[in-house]
């Protein structure tokens, strides 16, 4: 195959110049509420790979993004804690035979930690894209939570635009009883 990035051929979606120049994470963290949500890019950066969710190529890339980034990260995590965790990806919906989302939080399977599949559900899929807060904010994702009661949780998403689905699933969440450790994006557009 060829490398998404710069098309030479080789064996990965991405090959290791472009992952070792192009994609250097930088972390922030950016509270929204009372949630601290941890992400690795700026949109920007990422921005040709993002597009690829819904698209065939884009199983390998989010399988890849996630390999890179969100494995290291819980393996890191899981090594300095000791409880049980458990990874709730945001509204793992299967568009063109994969879950963008799954594919992240399914990455994050490391001793303590267990993602839990699908189990944050949004009732409203309204697309929020160019749209504003105030549209946001009149049209909630109104999500089901079908998971563990009672347990510590990392939210996962690929992309944090305004915070607000993010503050909306953790209110839900703590409707179950669950404590939101934090949350975890690829991508911040507001970075
Ligand atoms: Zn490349």
């Amino acid at each position: 195959m060829r490398c998404f990035s710069c098309s030479k051929p080789g064996l990965s979606i991405l090959c290791k110049k472009c992952i070792e120049t192009l994609f250097v994470p930088t972390v922030r963290t950016r509270t929204v509420g009372t949630l601290d949500v941890i992400s690795f890019f700026r949109y920007s950066t990422l921005e040709s790979l993002l597009h690829t969710k819904h698209k065939p190529e884009g199983y390998r890339v989010y399988k890849k993004l996630g390999a890179l980034f969100f494995r290291p990260f819980i393996k890191e995590f899981a090594e300095n804690d000791e409880g049980e965790i458990f990874i709730v990806g945001i509204d793992e919906v299967v568009r063109n035979g994969y879950s963008h989302v799954a594919l992240l939080t399914h990455s994050m399977q490391y001793k303590q930690a267990r993602p839990q599949h699908a189990v944050l559900r949004a009732r409203n899929r309204v697309n929020y894209s160019g749209k504003s807060l105030q549209f946001r904010l009149d049209n909630p994702r109104d999500f089901v939570y079908s998971g563990k009661e009672g347990v510590d949780v990392i939210l996962v998403d690929d992309i944090i635009t305004t915070g607000i689905t993010l503050q909306e699933a953790q209110k839900v969440l703590m409707e179950h009883d669950v404590n939101v450790l934090f949350a975890l994006t690829l991508a911040d557009v507001e970075a």
